[in-house]
């Protein structure tokens, strides 16, 4: 498990952990942030947040094939597409990553992403473990966070309380949170959700004020 803080003249070098001079960049350019961790920890909730309190980061909108749950809006939540459209996307290099996550695919648009990036606009993606894991490769400069439930039972908890999927999917969605869980030591920070409030706070201060955090963690050491 990776525990770290840094003060603001602390470059990303260490926090990417490679020792690689080529990955030197500094905190404040770092403008790509994936926000990853278990299902159920509540991702959705702090994005929902951010997108509310901060309108200037950008958050990408994913494409599924899963279908929408109540209140989910094509093109806000995600653009919900078929197989057959998927398919086409992967074929055809438009996706920046993608993933199969519990019986569905997910993937992020890889044109809206680049352009936001070459604006300079801090961008995040809210993406499993499986995509963080591709960006690290293809965009090794990215920031990797991790949002970690305050315990496996608040997870599992949180998880069943959403009451928007039956047994086995919810089954399929812990199965996946164990692993997601066992990866946490390959992201750059850990923030643990006790408070939506503080998550975004601490994300915000990341990705658009690099160099006036202090502590970027909130998990005690
Ligand atoms: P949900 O079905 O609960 O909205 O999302 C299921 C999982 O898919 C979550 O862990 C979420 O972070 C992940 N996810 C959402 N969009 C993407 C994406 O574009 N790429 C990848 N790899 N995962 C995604």
């Amino acid at each position: 498990m990776t525990e770290r803080s840094w003060s603001g003249d602390v470059s990303a070098h260490e926090a990417l952990g490679s020792g690689a001079e080529d990955d030197f960049l500094p905190l404040s350019e770092r403008r790509l942030t994936v926000l990853s961790g278990p299902s159920g920890v509540g991702k959705s909730t702090v994005v929902a947040e951010l997108r509310r309190a901060h309108p200037e980061v950008w958050l990408s909108v994913s494409v599924t094939t899963r279908r929408p749950r109540p209140g989910e809006v094509n093109g806000v939540h995600y653009f919900f597409v078929d197989g057959e459209e998927f398919d086409r996307l992967v074929e055809a290099g438009e996706l920046l990553e993608w993933a199969e996550f519990a019986g569905n695919r997910y993937g992020t648009p890889r044109e809206a992403v680049l352009k936001k990036l070459a604006d300079g606009v801090p961008t995040l993606l809210e993406i499993d473990l499986e995509g963080a894991r591709q960006v690290r490769r293809s965009m090794p400069e990215a920031l990797l966070v991790f949002l970690a439930p305050p315990s496996w039972e608040e997870l599992e908890k949180r998880l069943r309380g959403r009451g928007t999927e039956p047994e086995d999917v919810i089954a399929r969605r812990l199965e996946a949170g164990r692993i997601e869980m066992a990866a946490e030591g390959e992201f750059d920070l850990t923030l643990v959700n006790t408070s939506v409030q503080d998550v975004c706070h601490r994300l915000i201060a990341l990705m658009t004020d690099p160099q006036g955090v202090t502590t970027t963690t909130n998990r005690e050491v």
